[in-house]
């Protein structure tokens, strides 16, 4: 199938099983504005947990704050949001719909590397087991001319963006000839800035109002609370901050379901280091986050690193963590050395010394940032990607059987374990109740009573429990149950006594941050 209609399914499915539902949807929904559903919000509270300890709990110089949303108007000049932080936007004049510039020609330069995969690929089944990837991609002709179109384009587009000539990146998008997906022409407006954040009014205007911005991201509330958080819990250096909270943009073109949302929630820490050492502490992250995500087993061919070539101005180092997303490798995770820039800027705006008094050099300095940022949505919308499976359980000769599964890892599961009670009568209800009596404290259960067995474990699988237990008649006599898995389906009688422990082994976060 292809991958954009498995997609679409996911996306489907989402809505279908409580994980995700367009916001106001009886309004018809809110342009790329979501709400979580009762099976979304604990996967999602699982991610933010997994996230959270993984940073806090497990790095004793690493501590947790929670800003407001609402700063001090003055952040946001300091921080260059106010004059800088905007996109691209073009229109098309005939049909009327309006893109980001940049999206258009990094869409352009996907496509010419499809083409060279699909060269790729051909060339793999024609030579066979003597196929050497590397040599056929430094030498063919036309993977090397798709390659120096690549490179072309890529490099007059930085600096066009670099330079803020945005007459050349409109020349770009019409000398390559990209038209609009949906009026197929290349009848283009002129290239303008459009800034991202959402502006409100705080006080009334009778007092005169001041106009003030939702946060675009969370990182500004932990460098405006460096000072507090180094004198009253007496970090030295090196040390985090680390903080998960909405944060707002006004994107352009909302696109890929919560992929890219105007309201969404980030999970950002921020690293302060002496200058001088913040490489090491950015490859240091850049491998711990990279663990962070591959203990989750999704297969690591599909993460990659994406170094930025073009750095802003105050950067020194910049990476992102790409998943291998239906539509693509696209960045879930940023890891940036953004230097001494942040707090210099707000020490200069605020009048306020922000600095760390070192008493190994005996002097003071601005530290160094290293910075690792990831949004809550996108990586729920990974997870969600990778664990979405349509399995076909036909056996030979059999009756035509298939089911849909979420393979999501057992820790991030909203519902550990479904309890069902083979029928209605006889104290079958009354003991799965018990089972659920002793276990809820620890994990969460869900009670299932309706339908047969089978329609059960459909149900169950397709929001990912890991495990049902079904309660029979000889439950009564001898106090086992049937435990089945749902990624092998394999069913075994345990006793009643043993789910604590199987249910702690196998779904607790501790495994994950194990191996993190
Ligand atoms: P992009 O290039 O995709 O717009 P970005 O480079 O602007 O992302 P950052 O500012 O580095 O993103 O934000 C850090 C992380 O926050 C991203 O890696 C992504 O996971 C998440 N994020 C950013 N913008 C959005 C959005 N509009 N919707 C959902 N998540 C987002």
């Amino acid at each position: 199938m292809a991958q954009e209609d498995i997609f679409k399914k996911l996306v489907a499915h989402c809505k279908e099983y409580g994980y995700v539902f367009p916001s106001s949807e009886i309004y018809d929904g809110l342009g790329a504005v979501y709400d979580y559903g009762q099976m979304g919000v604990e996967l999602k509270n699982n991610i933010k947990k997994y996230w959270w300890n993984s940073m806090v709990l497990l790095h004793e110089n690493v501590v947790g704050i929670d800003s407001a949303i609402f700063m001090h108007p003055k952040v946001w000049k300091a921080s260059g949001h106010v004059d800088a932080f905007s996109d691209p936007l073009i229109d098309n004049k005939d049909s009327k719909k309006r893109y980001r510039a940049d999206v258009l020609i990094e869409d352009f330069i996907l496509k010419i590397e499809g083409k060279i995969e699909k060269e790729v690929k051909k060339a793999s089944k024609k030579f066979g087991d003597s196929f050497n990837k590397e040599e056929f991609i430094s030498t063919n002709k036309r993977v090397l001319s798709y390659n120096e179109k690549i490179q072309i384009i890529t490099d007059r587009f930085s600096k066009a963006l670099n330079d803020e000539d945005f007459d050349d990146v409109r020349n770009i998008i019409i000398e390559n000839n990209i038209c609009c997906p949906i009026s197929g022409t290349c009848n283009w407006t002129d290239v303008r800035q459009f800034n991202l954040m959402f502006s409100t009014e705080m006080g009334s205007t009778a007092d005169g109002a001041n106009t003030i911005y939702l946060r675009p991201e969370t990182a500004q509330g932990i460098f405006v609370n460096y000072l507090n958080v180094q004198k009253t819990g007496r970090m030295k250096l090196p040390f985090g901050i680390a903080q998960i909270g909405k944060a707002f943009r006004n994107e352009i073109v909302a696109r890929q379901f919560i992929f890219r949302m105007r309201e969404f929630e980030q999970m950002e820490m921020q690293f302060f280091v002496k200058p001088g050492t913040e490489m090491d502490f950015f490859n240091k992250w850049k491998q711990t986050r990279m663990n962070w995500h591959q203990a989750l087993g999704f297969g690591e061919d599909n993460y990659r690193f994406h170094d930025h070539e073009k750095l802003a101005h105050y950067a020194n180092a910049a990476t992102d963590i790409e998943y291998r997303f239906p539509f693509g490798f696209k960045e879930v995770e940023g890891i940036h050395s953004r230097t001494d820039f942040d707090l210099s800027q707000h020490q200069e705006f605020s009048g306020k010394k922000i600095q760390y008094f070192d008493p190994e050099r005996n002097e003071s300095y601005v530290p160094y940032v290293v910075e690792t940022s990831i949004g809550v949505d996108r990586m729920f919308l990974q997870i969600m990607s990778a664990a979405y499976c349509e399995e076909d359980l036909t056996k030979e000769g059999g009756k035509k059987d298939s089911r849909v599964v979420l393979k999501l890892p057992a820790a991030l599961a909203p519902v550990k374990l479904a309890v069902m009670p083979l029928t209605k009568k006889d104290g079958l209800p009354e003991k799965a109740r018990e089972i659920i009596n002793n276990l809820k404290f620890d994990f969460n259960c869900q009670y299932d009573e309706k339908d047969s067995i089978g329609k059960r474990y459909r149900r169950q699988d397709a929001i990912g429990t890991p495990y049902c237990v079904t309660i029979d008649h000889e439950t009564l006599e001898d106090n086992t149950v049937t435990i089945r898995n749902r990624d092998t389906m394999e069913q075994e009688r345990v006793a009643i006594d043993k789910l604590y422990e199987i249910l702690k082994e196998n779904t607790d976060l501790k495994s994950l941050l194990l191996k993190v």
